[in-house]
């Protein structure tokens, strides 16, 4: 019976940020081809751990570079497929990627609005924001999940301590593994 219980979800959604997060983001770039996708060392190992604790796990991710002309949405899907495949082989599941390619930073659906959240609340109705997490590597991750009230975990080390005033996030990490290693140790107490 406790060994069950040990492999209940504890949390309801695990949103997550891809950039920075899942893969290594390039800078002042866009991931434009398979290639140019790089996991972050232990991210996948992290989402397979995490897979454990969480009802569902979903990406939430800007990709302003279709809108710009950089690269195709197909070059997107094909991107998003490789790395869904990856995952998987190592028991790492993703049940859903929510994307805004919108060229336009006040899209309803470009973080920090918060038009994705509320499509994949429409799609998942058991979603519950206040019993979920949030993370992501930059202020505009913070706002959005401040703005749908979901807990958030900073991810990585690109702003000053003086550039985080204005957000609230519950947990600051290096990296998305010590992230699901936290969440772990929470859950198994
Ligand atoms: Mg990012």
């Amino acid at each position: 019976m406790i060994l069950e219980m040990e492999h209940m979800p504890v949390y309801n959604t695990l949103f997550l940020d891809r950039d920075g997060v899942i893969n290594i983001q390039r800078p002042k770039d866009y991931v434009k081809t398979i290639d140019e996708f790089i996991f972050q060392p232990h991210a996948i190992e992290a989402i397979a751990l995490l897979n454990k604790y969480f009802k569902y796990i979903i990406i939430i991710t800007n990709q302003r570079g279709v809108g710009r002309g950089i690269m195709k949405q197909d070059d997107l899907e094909q991107i998003h497929q490789y790395m869904l495949n990856t995952l998987r082989e190592s028991d790492a599941i993703i049940d859903k990627i929510y994307y805004c390619t919108a060229l336009e930073s006040d899209h309803p659906d470009r973080k920090p609005q918060t038009g994705m959240a509320l499509a994949a609340k429409r799609d998942f109705p058991e979603i519950n924001f206040a019993n979920s997490w949030f993370a992501g590597d930059s202020l505009s991750d913070i706002q959005f999940a401040n703005a749908v009230g979901i807990p958030a975990v900073l991810i990585g080390n690109k702003y000053k301590q003086e550039q985080l005033a204005s957000v609230n996030f519950e947990l600051h990490c290096p990296d998305l593994f010590t992230f699901a290693t936290y969440i772990k140790d929470q859950s198994n107490r």
